[in-house]
């Protein structure tokens, strides 16, 4: 990965003052069907350690909600995961577990201290993310370059009648 990279992945930039965090939008990655299918740890960081959330103006982002209630300078690097496309979704993740996971000393130690070597490029493990994403109605928005949710999607799952999701760690 190249410096610059790292750079753009320093400070991801959303939330925004001018595209704030859509505070009724909260969901999971986390399913049932993960277990055997990616690496534990990331089926961990799944269940435990990132929040799907969203923009005002629905562009979609990862965060760890261990350090969320921090001020983004406080928090240790890599906290939220800026999307391009739903295809691009693992390999985002397995940066955010490199970098964030280890660094994050608001993280329970035991998810901290998982192996988090995962490896970059994985075809059949990569399309399971991206499929368990659309399940999600995680989509591509082409035109800005990130990841939305569908709205009929939204419809069907809204916030405001279900549970927020359940985190065990
Ligand atoms: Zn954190």
């Amino acid at each position: 990965m190249s410096r610059q990279g790292q750079r753009l992945h320093w400070s991801a930039g959303i939330p925004s003052a001018r595209d704030p965090m859509d505070p009724y939008f909260l969901a999971t990655l986390h399913s049932g069907r993960d277990v055997g299918r990616i690496d534990p740890v990331h089926v961990k960081v799944r269940r435990s350690v990132l929040e799907v959330r969203r923009t005002a103006s629905n562009r979609v982002f990862f965060q760890c909600r261990h350090c969320a209630h921090l001020h983004e300078p406080e928090r240790a690097v890599s906290s939220i995961v800026d999307l391009v496309s739903v295809d691009g979704i693992y390999r985002d993740v397995v940066w955010f577990t490199r970098y964030h996971l280890r660094a994050c000393e608001h993280i329970p130690r035991r998810v901290r201290e998982m192996n988090a070597e995962a490896p970059w490029l994985a075809a059949d493990i990569r399309a399971y993310w991206a499929e368990s994403a659309m399940e999600l109605g995680l989509r591509d928005d082409e035109e800005r370059r990130c990841v939305v949710v569908d709205p009929s999607v939204e419809d069907a799952t809204s916030t405001e009648s279900t549970e927020p999701p359940v985190f065990l760690s």
